[in-house]
């Protein structure tokens, strides 16, 4: 199972969909991809190969970001309901997840009664909770801070907000994640940095309990708090 993501000024679908091949040696039953514009977001996801997900990915139209996931199911058969991403109920918040959510059910009782849920995964109620706190008038950042400090488990996390195609939320607790730093107007992410070496070497590591601000022309590491943290990149040195 793995992440991706692509934020910057080329079409993301491929570099998406390659990196989620150099991923495929991870494991997977199910994998998506999830792409955001000026015009919306788009969910392309499928049980099976990436090669199948391929085939069902709209390349018509054009996206600067997105997301990309390929699933090992723990909560929910493998289908492809309960493949990632997922989304919040109105339609705002795409979410890929790797890891397990130990509280899920706990936190879905206290906070989300009145949710539909769509899926049978740990997973949803991650996005359903940040969806819930915008609701309740918190900014998005503060609300995302706010679900991962109710989280117990492990995860790596990548959120799109649909009202702002300019920044992907990304988070990491005791599951893989790497920044890579585009040299021309892009950032990417993923969980392994063989995912993305076609695109940069230059990555930054990032810890437990910490969220990044992903934008084309910037990164921002924060703790839970919101508190900033700098780190310095380091050139990966792999045979592609
Ligand atoms: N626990 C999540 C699920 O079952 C994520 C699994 C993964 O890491 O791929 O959907």
């Amino acid at each position: 199972c793995g992440i991706v993501g692509y934020i910057g000024r080329q079409d993301c679908k491929e570099i998406l969909l390659r990196g989620l091949e150099k991923l495929e040696y991870r494991g997977y039953d199910s994998a998506g991809i999830a792409t955001i514009n000026e015009n919306g977001v788009q969910v392309f996801k499928e049980k099976g190969r990436i090669a199948t997900l391929r085939e069902v990915v709209d390349t018509s139209v054009q996206a600067q970001a997105g997301i990309g996931h390929t699933r090992w199911a723990t909560h929910g058969v493998p289908s492809r309901t309960n493949a990632h991403p997922h989304q919040s109920n109105s339609g705002r918040f795409t979410l890929v997840h790797n890891g397990v959510i130990e509280n899920y059910s706990i936190l879905q009782r206290e906070h989300l009664e009145n949710v539909n849920l769509k899926s049978d995964t740990d997973t949803e109620i991650i996005v359903q909770l940040v969806e819930k706190s915008v609701s309740e008038g918190l900014e998005v950042e503060e609300a995302f801070r706010k679900t991962l400090l109710q989280l117990k488990g492990s995860y790596a996390i990548a959120l799109l907000d649909k009202e702002n195609p300019d920044v992907i939320y990304v988070a990491k607790n005791k599951s893989p994640l790497l920044v890579g730093l585009g040299k021309d107007g892009f950032n990417v992410i993923a969980s392994d940095a063989m995912a993305m070496l076609q695109v940069t070497d230059q990555y930054v590591e990032i810890m437990d309990k910490e969220i990044v601000i992903l934008k084309a022309e910037s990164i921002a590491i924060k703790d839970l708090q919101g508190n900033s943290v700098e780190r310095a990149p380091y050139t990966a040195e792999l045979d592609v």
